[in-house]
């Protein structure tokens, strides 16, 4: 039987693992899908501290890897198909086996949501992002006209966040009303250099063949008119699906599916702690998923302690 596995292997889960190896845990991580998690699909991290010229978002989580195998954490590549946390030990389905654990740290990340077009797959990190913080700083948005999408609070913040680099913003909404809470709504309404286009929905990203994004095609759903947007990226703001699902009705989540956590990183269910961004829809930044991380495996660590006196 384990004593902590560890699902996910993004920011949040491979500092639970450094922590609970150091702490003689033997931690398993299981990696999902994406080995190394969303940061793995930015290019260059310059918000993270301890990197002045900035790292490579896979080169990070590489490095969070060694650090973690170093002290004794396996990061094995499997995808936890269903789980039965009610109990003690814990069981999990991971590839066609059974694992049991006595602790468990979900830390299996968020998901961007996409808009679903194929021309912003292609696109995806050629212009297209669905992070202003990480990428808006990059050398080919400055002084470039941009598009936002999205009408919440995120597409506020990332439009106000990336005026400081483009020489235009423009906030595309799918309806004329922002869903954003009120004062990020002002503020970035007042912005001088963003631009609403309202009841709007973005239909393509120009240009597939050149292999960067040159504009969007924009259809206005009252109108039904077209126009084209001249740009150089496109921020997908349009919300965030949390990897929780196969949680449902087993620890307490809120409607959006974001895990509730307790006290600290405790969850509803006993021996079943929470870090990162599938329990974060608020700073979902590397840093904190980091620091959630840790807490998890402190928290973790006193259970185990725990049960065993
Ligand atoms: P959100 O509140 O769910 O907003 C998503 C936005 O995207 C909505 O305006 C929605 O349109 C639009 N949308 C969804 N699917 C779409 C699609 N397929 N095509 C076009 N538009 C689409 O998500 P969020 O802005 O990421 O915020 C999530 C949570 O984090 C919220 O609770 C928010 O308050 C919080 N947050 C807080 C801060 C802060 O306080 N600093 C910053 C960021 C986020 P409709 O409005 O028409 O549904």
């Amino acid at each position: 039987m384990e004593k902590v596995v560890i699902i996910g292997s993004g920011c949040a889960g491979l500092t639970a693992a450094i922590y609970t190896a150091r702490a003689n845990l033997n931690p398993l991580v299981l990696t999902g899908t994406m080995p190394g998690g969303l940061l793995t699909t930015t290019s260059i991290v310059e918000n993270y501290p301890g990197f002045p010229e900035g790292v490579d978002g896979f080169e990070l989580m590489q490095r969070m890897q060694k650090q973690a195998e170093r002290f004794g954490a396996r990061v094995e590549f499997g995808t936890v198909e269903s789980a039965a946390v009610e109990g003690n030990p814990i069981k999990l389905a991971v590839d066609g086996k059974e694992i049991e654990t006595r602790t468990l740290i979900i830390a299996s990340g968020a998901g961007h949501r996409h808009l679903g077009l194929e021309s912003e797959a292609r696109l995806e990190n050629k212009g297209v992002t669905y992070c202003a913080t990480c990428d808006g700083a990059l050398p080919m948005f400055r002084d470039q006209p941009l598009v936002v999408v999205g009408g919440g609070d995120s597409a506020c913040e990332e439009a106000t966040y990336l005026t400081r680099f483009g020489s235009v913003v423009y906030l595309i909404h799918r309806r004329d009303e922002l869903r954003a809470s009120k004062i990020m709504a002002d503020r970035a309404l007042a912005h001088p250099k963003i631009k609403p286009i309202w009841d709007s929905v973005v239909t393509e990203v120009m240009d597939v063949e050149a292999g960067k994004v040159t504009g969007v095609r924009v259809r206005n759903v009252r109108t039904e008119e077209e126009q084209v947007l001249d740009c150089a990226g496109l921020f997908v703001a349009i919300g965030h699906v949390p990897n929780t699902q196969i949680f449902r009705n087993q620890v307490e989540m809120d409607e959006a599916g974001y895990v509730i956590p307790k006290r600290g990183s405790e969850t509803s269910a006993k021996g079943v702690f929470v870090a990162g961004d599938c329990s974060d829809h608020v700073y979902r930044q590397a840093v904190t998923a980091a620091g959630l991380g840790c807490a998890a495996a402190i928290d973790a660590e006193r259970y185990l302690a725990g049960i065993s006196q």
